[in-house]
């Protein structure tokens, strides 16, 4: 069987960034599980598992603008210390990160640099404007539920 839209997928994948360091992974004994075609994962990553079949190994290279897209300056900004209410200051160091409620949703910000108090925040995802590397491994293929379908995600 090969992938198709509507399937559930399963892979252990290991992804790297330009350098070769190990940025994220899912094992053959813990395995990702997601429902391919619907815009669930980033767009080269489905691209590139599209009608695969059980079994193949492979790797990817997803340029930014097909993962995570560019890097927008404009969501670097200063914001006052107050915003981060009772963290403490051993936490609000540069490289941090912290989940924020926008209006776009759930976002992760990462703190760039903290003088006094004023904390500058980068608001873009963690891996904007990365190139990424996959090694990818799929691992199981099955028909999604119609309830899933109809949900757009996988039910464990
Ligand atoms: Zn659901």
């Amino acid at each position: 069987m090969s992938l198709t839209k509507n399937q559930v997928a399963s892979v252990a994948y290991t992804l790297k960034n330009g350098d070769d360091e190990i940025i994220d992974q899912a094992t053959k004994d813990s395995p990702m599980t997601f429902l391919h075609g619907v815009g669930g994962m980033i767009p080269g990553f489905e691209k590139a598992l599209e009608g695969k079949n059980v079994g193949d190994s492979f790797n990817i290279v997803i340029e930014a603008a097909d993962a995570y897209g560019e890097r927008n300056d404009a969501l670097t900004q200063d914001v006052p210390r107050e915003m981060f209410g009772d963290v403490p200051d051993e936490q609000l160091v540069a490289g941090a990160q912290f989940q924020a409620q926008t209006d776009a949703g759930i976002e992760v910000i990462t703190i760039v640099s903290v003088d006094g108090d004023t904390v500058k925040i980068d608001a873009n995802h963690p891996l904007a404007g990365m190139t990424l590397h996959f090694d990818v491994e799929l691992l199981d293929i099955r028909d999604a539920t119609e309830e899933e379908i109809a949900h757009g995600h996988v039910h464990a």
